[in-house]
Order: C-alpha cells, then structure tokens, then sequence
C-alpha cells in the first residue's frame, strides 16, 4: 500500500521462456512419440480427451478445471479463454490446447490495508495499488473481487521468494482490511486483531485458490516474508498456524522436530551468536527458506528484519528481529520439513 508499488506496477513485465523441461503427461496429452508416429487412433484419443469448451454471451469457458492437481504445471487455465479477433481472419481452435502451459498463479500473499473499509475500497480500486480480493470487516458474507485473477494486480511491490523475484507477476493477492500497528511508548509495535469473521473468510477464500491452481503450502505467504525489509503485514496475528491445522493452507512446523532442534541452539545461542561463521550460517539458512538475503557474517538491519519476518509468521509471541533459540530451532525444523527442491 505504498508508493513504490506503483513504479513496480507499472515498469515490470518479465517474460520467461524457459521452462520447457518440465513438459509432462497427463490426462489430455495425445499419445504421440517421435518413435511412434502420429495415427488416427492418437488424434482421437487428442480429440476425446480435450476439455470441453462452452460459449456463454460470445465468450468461451472451460467446462471443468483439468489440471493435473499432483502437479503445479503442464495444465489448462481454467475460466475464460481470451482469443484474438485478427481483422479479416478467423482464430481457429482446432490445435487447441498445447500440452506445454501452465498456470500464471503460482503464489498467494496476504496483506493488511492499514485503511478502514470504506478507504480500502477508495485506494485499492481508484489509485495506484490493488488486489484481487478484499476481505472487509463489516461481519458480512461478502468478498470483494477487484481484478481478474488471470491479470496482475498490484500488492507485492520489490519482492522475491527463493528464484522468484517480483510476484505481482505470480501470485494471487489477498487485502484485509485491518488498521495494523502502533508503536507503544518503548517503540514496540502493537498490532489490531483480525475479527473471527475476517479469518473465516480469509480461510475459505485462500483454500478455494490454492486448490485451483494447486498452489503449494511454501507459496503461501505474508507480504513481509516477500518484502521483509519494507513490509510487517499481515503481522503477528494472522493466525498461519489456524490457517495451517484447520484448513490445510501455507506452512507450519512439526513441534516435535523443533524440540529435537531446540538444545543444540541453546548452544549455538549462548556460545557463538556473535561469531560472524554462526551469522553466515544463520543468514544462509533463512536463504534457503526463501528469504531475500545475502549472507555476510553480520548481524545487520537486513538479517534483523527478516528474523523479525520470520517470527511474525512463525512464532508469533515475540518479534523483536533477535534470533533466540527457539526461532533458530523453528527455522531448522522449517528447512528440514520444506526443502528447496
Ligand atoms: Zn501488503
């Protein structure tokens, strides 16, 4: 919800052709081989397995979502199909669909607006910074969707999640309507309570697209894990872990893995903390996460705000940005249980 979203939104459009190694079978591929060449029984196993396309107000729509959901890629977008009107031709569908696609979305962010609801709507729908939907606090059943989930909207800004980097490109983005913090007099910051309603929604909305695009549990993320110098939101009350036992969504840590993490970091805590091989180690860790550092063997602003990150999603009750023991041993039982493949 700031400025520099704008300039984000605006200037970046990065197009990637590259992942063509992933090209994989499943159910609609025909059956086609170079060593095998093509027949008349493979067109009609192409035919008989394409998705059926219906046409509503001039404008066609897949019938039914076929995506593979074991796999994020490979797959047919579902919902309306955008063609061209080239004048004095005809756009013909007859090769249609390539195997070879997949889906844009690949992350879904949440955030707070820091407005109340009658501004959100105001900002996020009338200035320079949007999202696809807006969680209001008005104890209603309603969800406001305001852009096109096959479009980008403009929520994520700089940011950057293990080898992606500007994610209004790939995600999903979710605002909530939340006043966030205010800095007490010691200059901690004290954040506003999401209402039971808001999480409900969020839940229910946040599970509908991770399941459509198959979006997996480490692409689910706070604005602050993406952005974690510039951004707190949604903070330290979203309730991940709720999100993650009751409904299945984004990450958590096995409690007894932690445990099992928990006595060799007391060590490293109160033996080496302010040894520069410890930090380089500790910054490397929080790399392979996801986060968006460069490990220097120094305990600086960066490396702070994205403890401070990591404890806003994970470990909630103290978010100084100071590694303790128990946010090292939740970032190793993380690691452990999330590799980077
Ligand atoms: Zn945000």
């Amino acid at each position: 919800m700031r400025k520099t979203l704008y300039i984000i939104g605006l200037s970046t459009l990065v197009f990637s052709c590259t992942s063509q190694k992933n090209v994989k079978k499943n159910t609609y591929r025909p059956k086609t081989t170079a060593a095998q060449p093509k027949t008349a029984v493979n067109s009609q196993n192409f035919e008989k397995n394409k998705p059926e396309v219906a046409t509503e107000h001039g404008v066609e729509f897949f019938r039914t979502n076929i995506a593979d959901i074991t796999k994020n890629d490979n797959t047919i977008s579902y919902g309306s199909i955008v063609s061209a009107k080239p004048a004095g031709y005809k756009v013909v569908k007859t090769h249609f669909p390539a195997v070879a696609q997949n889906f844009r979305q690949k992350y879904l962010i949440l955030h707070y607006t820091v407005l109340p609801d009658d501004k959100s709507v105001e900002v996020l729908t009338q200035q320079s910074v949007s999202a696809h939907y807006l969680v209001n606090n008005l104890g209603d059943n309603e969800i406001y969707q305001l852009v096109d989930e096959n479009k980008r909207s403009y929520h994520a800004g700089i940011s950057a999640w293990r080898s992606d980097k500007n994610l209004n490109d790939t995600s999903i983005g979710i605002e909530i309507v939340n006043m966030g913090y205010k800095a007490d007099a010691s200059g901690m910051k004290v954040f506003q309570p999401f209402s039971d309603e808001q999480i409900k929604k969020v839940a229910a909305l946040a599970k509908d697209i991770v399941t459509r695009y198959n979006i997996p549990a480490t692409n689910v993320l706070a604005h602050s894990d993406i952005a974690p110098t510039r951004k707190q939101d949604p903070g330290p009350l979203f309730p991940w872990k709720k999100l993650y036992d009751e409904y299945q969504i984004g990450m958590w840590y096995d409690e007894m893995a932690k445990q099992n993490f928990l006595t060799l970091a007391q060590t490293d805590i109160e033996t080496r903390y302010n040894e520069p091989s410890f930090i380089f180690v500790v910054q490397t860790a929080l790399q392979k996460f996801g986060y968006d550092i460069l490990p220097n063997g120094k305990w600086d602003d960066v490396t702070k705000k994205t403890v401070e990150a990591l404890q806003y999603h994970f470990r909630p009750q103290n978010y100084s940005g100071v590694l303790d023991a128990e946010t090292w041993a939740i970032l190793q039982s993380l690691n452990q249980k999330y590799p980077t493949k």
